[in-house]
């Protein structure tokens, strides 16, 4: 253990299981330890760094903002807070956003919406689906379908159920029994172990959404932003939600969190009714602005062929079961336990992620084949050895 290992472990709450790799610096998916070893990122910060570590473009965004104004309270206007909402609405053809800081806080705000919405008819209840992952915040663990996320921090907020993916009938008879108020998904669950929602139960889904008047809310804190190799992944059901929450790779690695509203829920929240001190900070703004200026139809078409490509490469290899996922949100189900082949790949100088049993691959859009390919061998040869 290095010095700064040690430090940390004295006074940094013990909340994180870290590896002992203390990282001083990188670039692109690249990146350095403090003791001058090399990893490729295949984990992306958990898919925030969307465009690599310090990417040019990006670091000239926000340091061009950061020497303007780095902060001023929701009492006045910033040009990148209106840019980066014209952008979300233009590209989404939602209505409005609010911004915040994080996944767990944009789903707050999607659960405020929906309450609001709802109190007029008396329902409150908000559905979300077994497996799913919402945020650590109290509320958003309520929403969070794994028990083990639960038992120790009762009472949670109430109001909220749970049903299995995938499961058309138990989605009608939940709906039947609860008449929600909203429903709140994952099209490909994240932390659930990388599992894509099937068309015919999305569909379900928003034909239930507008049959009942229940608002359609879907969590893309980590399948949006061109992760899955379309700009959302709600993009690829054709579905039209009333609600879209987003954060981790809309930031590029700087924390913010966004709340999209269509037209039918764009005026539920009013003046007073939410709020947030850093919510659309400039800095954060500019760069998720960049961002999205350089999430174009080519870099998408190019993250669908990396994906295809790794898809190709992994399916069917020794050791491993079986590959799931969007793009490059990628699980792997390998004969090895995933933490064991996390921790060899790690040795090898690769750096991925694990979702449940399952080893998990979120690396930036902007990935370089080649490097790509290197940390795809690594991976193959941790799996067959
Ligand atoms: C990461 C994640 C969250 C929570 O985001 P934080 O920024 O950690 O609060 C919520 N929903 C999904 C689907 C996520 O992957």
């Amino acid at each position: 253990m290095n010095e700064i290992q040690a430090k940390d472990k004295q006074y940094v709450a013990g909340t994180y299981a870290r590896f002992p790799v203390t990282i001083d610096h990188g670039h692109g998916s690249e990146v350095f330890d403090t003791d001058g070893n090399r990893y490729i990122d295949m984990g992306s910060g958990i898919g925030v760094t969307a465009l690599g570590i310090a990417d040019e473009g990006w670091v000239a965004a926000v340091t061009a903002q950061l020497s303007a104004v780095q902060h001023m309270s929701n009492l006045y206007y910033t040009a990148p807070c209106a840019d980066l909402a014209e952008r979300l609405c233009t590209r989404t053809g939602m209505d409005k956003v609010f911004f915040s800081n994080s996944g767990a806080e944009a789903n707050e705000c999607a659960v405020k919406i929906a309450r609001k919405y709802a109190a007029e008819s008396g329902r409150h209840t908000i559905l979300t689906l077994e497996n799913s992952f919402h945020g650590r915040t109290l509320t958003t663990l309520a929403a969070t379908g794994q028990e083990h996320f639960h038992t120790l921090f009762q009472p949670l907020t109430p109001g909220f159920v749970h049903t299995p993916a995938n499961d058309i009938a138990a989605l009608r008879a939940a709906v039947e029994e609860y008449a929600p108020a909203a429903v709140l998904f994952e099209c490909v669950q994240g932390e659930g172990g990388v599992l894509p929602l099937e068309e015919d139960f999305v569909a379900e889904l928003a034909r239930l959404a507008a049959a009942r008047d229940m608002l359609l809310m879907v969590d893309e804190v980590q399948t949006g932003n061109g992760r899955t190799g379309a700009l959302y992944a709600y993009m690829h059901y054709g579905i039209t939600p009333d609600v879209v929450t987003t954060a981790k790779g809309l930031g590029g690695g700087l924390p913010i969190g966004a709340t999209l509203m269509s037209r039918k829920v764009s005026a539920v929240l009013g003046a007073g009714d939410h709020g947030s001190t850093y919510g659309g900070n400039p800095v954060a703004a500019a760069g998720a602005c960049h961002v999205l200026d350089r999430l174009d139809d080519t870099l998408l078409a190019a993250v669908r062929e990396k994906a295809a490509h790794a898809v190709a490469r992994l399916t069917g290899a020794r050791g491993i079961k079986a590959v799931t996922g969007k793009g490059l949100m990628l699980g792997i189900e390998t004969e090895k336990p995933a933490a064991e082949v996390v921790r060899a790949c790690m040795e090898r100088g690769m750096l991925c992620l694990t979702a449940k049993t399952k080893v998990r691959l979120l690396p930036a859009l902007t990935i370089p084949q080649e490097l790509l390919d290197e940390a795809l061998d690594v991976l193959l040869g941790v799996c067959a050895g």
